[in-house]
Parts: structure tokens; sequence; C-alpha cells
């Protein structure tokens, strides 16, 4: 708990059972949770905690960057308290996330090769397959 309580110390924002609970909740996950599965998972600590809560704390998190949300296009949010630079390999079929280990420095734009006035925030870099058990369904 301590240093779920440093790390929303370090970022300015107050210290509440919902955020610890929810920075909790996430921290040992490396399957990349959707905020309906940390919901589940928060309400173990804390039964009266509405979805509603649980969502605009993750929101809270993200903006403050003490965690990062996965957005593949067209899906529905999932949430990683990894934050360091990282690339996401995808599953096309069942939409499990894994983790690419290796730290990715971030590609150098030019101001000429982006849109007029566009500011890059950050980088993320998904590729897209198929994992070991859709392989495997898929062959037979
Ligand atoms: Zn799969
Ligand atoms: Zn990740």
């Amino acid at each position: 708990m301590e240093q779920f309580i440093q790390k929303l110390r370090s970022k300015g924002i107050s210290v509440t059972p919902q955020r610890l609970a929810v920075l909790a909740a996430l921290e040992h996950r490396r399957d990349h949770p959707t905020a309906e599965q940390i919901y589940r998972e928060v309400r173990k600590q804390l039964p009266t905690i509405s979805f509603n809560t649980v969502y605009k704390t993750l929101e809270v998190l993200c903006q403050k960057g003490l965690i990062i949300k996965v957005n593949p296009l067209h899906e529905v949010a999932r949430y990683d308290s990894r934050t360091h630079s990282h690339a996401h390999l995808v599953c096309r079929s069942c939409h499990r996330i894994f983790d690419l280990e290796r730290e990715l420095p971030p590609l150098k734009l030019t101001p000429e090769e982006l849109p007029p006035g566009f500011r890059v925030e950050h980088q993320s870099v998904i590729f897209w397959g198929l994992c070991p058990s859709c392989q495997k369904n898929q062959s037979h």
C-alpha cells in the first residue's frame, strides 16, 4: 500500500481508498484488464463501490500517467500498470494482450511529416496476430 500512497502523492492527487484499491487491483496483472474486470476485483475490497467510480478513477490515474490505457481501435479500453514505453501484441481473435518486454525508443518524427499543428503526445505500438491457443483452435 505504501508504494501506491507514494505514487498518488508524487502526482499531487489525494489518496483515497478507491484509488488505492484500483492501483492494487492492476498492479500484478499482466493481462491488461478491462474496466469491468478491474471493477469486479476492486469490489472484493470495497463492496459498495460503483462501476462509475472505478471507471472515473481509472481515467484520473491515466491522466496523471500512473497507469496507461491500451486502446486497440474499436475495442473497449484496457488498462496497464506498466507505464514505460513498451509495445503490445494483440491476438485478433481472443483479444488477449501481451507485453513486449523490450523498451522501444520513440520514433523521431519531423514536423514536416506531421499534419500541420499536430502535437504528438505518446507513441503506442501494437502488433496484431494470433496467440498460440487461437492458432490451435483454427487448425481443426
Ligand atoms: Zn487468441
Ligand atoms: Zn502492457
